[in-house]
């Protein structure tokens, strides 16, 4: 049997190692000085004012939600196909949720269906306070036309950049917040860089950044002019909101700083792989990632979709040989309104057709920095044999 080939895993130097080590070596394992050089580094890297580090994406978007405000009787929209996270945030805060169908090209959000949707929903006063668009498998969302709509209709938008640090949209790196008031980050190890478990959210706005860093530990604060009443002294602190404790170690803080120097030369390498997957599945009946020209991916996710009109072929043989070949291939996404938590709050199978058709076709092959052409040629190899052997 040959080695097994997962769909995306983390890449570790020994100067990762040696980052973390340090800082189990030294005085602080949490709250420490660590934490503000990540942020830092952040911003610095994406053009952002402020940023806020936390123990995970999805902790990220909920305390992103509080901070814009979002509760009971708003509501937000994000897109179907997308991991749960970026719509349960919704329903953390006490909002609805509602999704907006699929661009069939980027597999993006359509601002197509984004504009109908607002302009029905001004009728009928249903529009949403919160959008969330998710930059999926790295590329970015429209923001440009997302942002001229959310002055139109006055809702926030929170980017969900989960797939997405180190592209760029237009001439801005994605996180830079210039079309949104708050992007998210996760540093999962599937994802571009990784901190183990964590997040993070970037803003230009100080009073955003002043919440997030209050929400992201327990709503306290020590700052005498958000006090009610008195400051007691030196020691005193007060808790003046519900917060939680969302926030990140040192050890995971430091272990994100020493992986964001190789940020850029990773998504470089994912894009030399996209290239020859381009090129080496060419001729076969799937469809390969488009690509905007007027952006660049950080292409965490590499998907084909099975081109149902040149091939009888499913995606579930596909799936099944390359599994069996042991190639950790994967499906992204479920769409999110059809998981059985959804259904239960109103949501129906075929709500958002374009999602679902996507949803049937479609596999995540396996991308990730550290991929070997060897490696790559394996999965294409048994990609080729399928078509040829048995259905083409
Ligand atoms: C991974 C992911 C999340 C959640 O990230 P965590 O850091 O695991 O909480 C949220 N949204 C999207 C689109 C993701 O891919």
């Amino acid at each position: 049997m040959n080695s097994p080939i997962p769909y995306g895993r983390q890449s570790i130097s020994k100067e990762d190692i040696s980052a973390v080590v340090k800082v189990l070596e030294s005085d602080w394992l949490t709250q420490g000085p660590c934490i503000e050089r990540f942020e830092q580094t952040v911003a610095d890297y994406c053009g952002a004012k402020y940023a806020v580090a936390v123990n995970s994406a999805t902790s990220a978007l909920h305390i992103a939600c509080l901070a814009a405000d979002l509760g009971e009787g708003d509501t937000l929209w994000t897109s179907p196909n997308t991991f749960v996270a970026s719509a349960n945030c919704a329903l953390y805060c006490g909002a609805q949720i509602d999704f907006v169908d699929i661009d069939p090209r980027t597999y993006n959000l359509s601002v197509e269906e984004l504009e109908r949707k607002l302009f029905h929903a001004s009728k009928t006063g249903k529009l949403p306070k919160t959008v969330i668009p998710v930059h999926f498998a790295g590329q970015s969302c429209e923001m440009e036309r997302i942002a001229a709509l959310s002055r139109e209709y006055g809702f926030t938008i929170i980017e969900d950049a989960s797939h997405a640090i180190g592209g760029r949209y237009s001439d801005t790196k994605i996180g830079s917040c210039a079309f949104s008031a708050m992007t998210v980050f996760s540093f999962h190890p599937v994802k571009i860089i990784t901190t183990g478990e964590g997040g993070m959210v970037l803003t230009n706005d100080p009073s955003l950044y002043n919440k997030l860093v209050r929400l992201r530990s327990h709503g306290i604060t020590r700052d005498s002019s958000l006090m009610v009443g008195e400051n007691h002294g030196p020691w005193y602190y007060q808790q003046i909101e519900l917060g939680f404790n969302y926030r990140m170690t040192d050890m995971q803080a430091a272990l994100g700083t020493s992986q964001i120097r190789r940020l850029d030369e990773f998504v470089a390498k994912r894009h030399e792989l996209a290239k020859r997957y381009d090129r080496l599945l060419a001729d076969l009946p799937l469809v390969v990632p488009w690509q905007h020209p007027d952006g660049y991916s950080a292409f965490h996710l590499y998907l084909v979709r099975i081109n149902g009109r040149q091939t009888k072929a499913s995606r579930r043989q596909l799936f099944d040989t390359l599994r069996a070949a042991n190639i950790g291939v994967n499906v992204h996404y479920i769409p999110v309104h059809t998981h059985p938590y959804y259904q239960s709050i109103g949501f129906t199978d075929g709500m958002f057709p374009e999602s679902e058709r996507y949803y049937s076709e479609a596999i995540s092959l396996p991308m990730f920095a550290d991929l070997t052409d060897v490696q790559q040629d394996r999965v294409i190899s048994v990609i080729c044999e399928f078509f040829k052997g048995k259905f083409c």
